[in-house]
């Protein structure tokens, strides 16, 4: 197998023993993977954004969006599309390229439909991919989402097919699979991934990889997040998982989805910088940035940007963008800028 071998046929034992590598050995093979595929000091930077927040009929047990659980979130009904496209401007001053709108629903309504789909249109004629998360979705819905340019459709699997009744019971893994499959059938880009440090054994941990690499084609952008532990969700008194296990977890997804996106998301508040530059080396080369990730924070923009000053990292800039100078210009300008107001004020401490 060379470094850019794209598989679709893992075993859960070939999973398992890449998990299961001297952690030296693991991290090699997944750095040389991510070398031959991408450039290693470039990072996709991606704003999310909650276009309607809390209030959700399912019961995902990590999430503070449920309405089952009391995490005294403040619900809010659908943002109107001038809100968002605001929020979307101000993404892309800040250096985002693809802005990300989350709706807490087990699926859209058909009345929902022309609102989002509008959203989409709005925010992609700003010069931002878009990507969109809604819960599940019927054909029709999948296929209104991609008339509009939906660049991307996220739709976790979340862990194992086996763990996944542990963590939610008002829809199966199976409906997830059906919408991803529905999205990619539009047309769509797929965002998949899922959240490690739910209480799941590492088999899990390799059985949602395994499930990821041998759909049809593998996701383009692989989230992989580490549990946000949200007071009033039942996974809020768990375990915290060892850092070197989630690294692992980056890394042999990296291996075993060699030319994805793979996005270190929820939980980067708990990392500190050497756990995320462990996770950029073992193949992360997507972030979301900004002050909030959904409901749960995220690091501080500028703090980002100081942290990729530091590794010599890059944002990447959206292709059709690089022959655009003042763009690109523009974007430098402002990074220099957060950097050195971030430099002046430790200075100043
Ligand atoms: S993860 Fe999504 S579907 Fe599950 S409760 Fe939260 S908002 Fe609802």
């Amino acid at each position: 197998m060379t470094a850019a071998t794209i598989r679709h046929d893992w075993t859960r034992a070939q999973v398992l023993n890449l998990f299961q590598q001297p952690f030296m050995d693991l991290l090699f093979q997944a750095q040389t993977v991510h070398r031959a595929n991408f450039d290693p000091n470039q990072v996709q930077v991606s704003t999310l954004c909650s276009i309607k927040t809390g209030a959700c009929p399912e019961d995902c047990a990590y999430c503070p969006q449920s309405a089952r659980y009391d995490t005294g979130l403040e619900k809010q009904k659908l943002m109107k599309v001038e809100a968002v496209v605001k929020e979307a401007e101000a993404a892309k001053a800040a250096g985002a390229t693809r802005f990300c709108m989350g709706a807490a629903w087990r699926s859209p309504k058909n009345k929902d439909m022309p609102y989002v789909t509008d959203m989409v249109r709005r925010v992609k004629s700003l010069g931002l991919e878009t990507c969109m998360t809604l819960g599940m979705l019927k054909d029709e819905q999948a296929e209104e989402l991609a008339d509009a340019g939906l660049d991307y459709y996220n739709h976790n699997l979340d862990t194992s097919k086996e763990y996944y009744g542990e963590i939610i019971t008002t829809r199966t893994y199976d409906d997830r699979l059906q919408t991803l499959a529905r999205v990619r059938a539009a047309g769509m880009k797929v965002c998949s991934g899922g959240i490690v440090g739910m209480g799941e054994e590492e088999t899990d941990r390799a059985g949602m990889l395994q499930q990821l690499a041998n759909m049809p084609e593998h996701p383009d952008s692989v989230p992989i997040n580490m549990l946000v532990k949200v007071t009033g969700t039942p996974l809020a008194e768990n375990d915290d998982i060892d850092p070197f296990e989630f690294i692992r977890t980056v890394a042999v997804a990296r291996i075993m989805m060699p030319k994805s996106y793979v996005r270190l998301s929820a939980g980067r508040e708990e990392m500190n910088e050497q756990m995320q530059a462990l996770a950029f080396f073992a193949g992360a080369n997507s972030i979301f940035y900004g002050e909030k990730l959904l409901t749960t924070p995220n690091p501080a923009a500028n703090q980002d940007m100081m942290l990729f000053a530091k590794l010599g990292i890059q944002p990447e800039t959206r292709e059709e963008h690089m022959s655009d100078a003042q763009q690109t210009a523009e974007l430098e300008q402002q990074l220099t800028e957060r950097a050195n107001e971030e430099r002046f004020y430790n200075a100043a401490v």
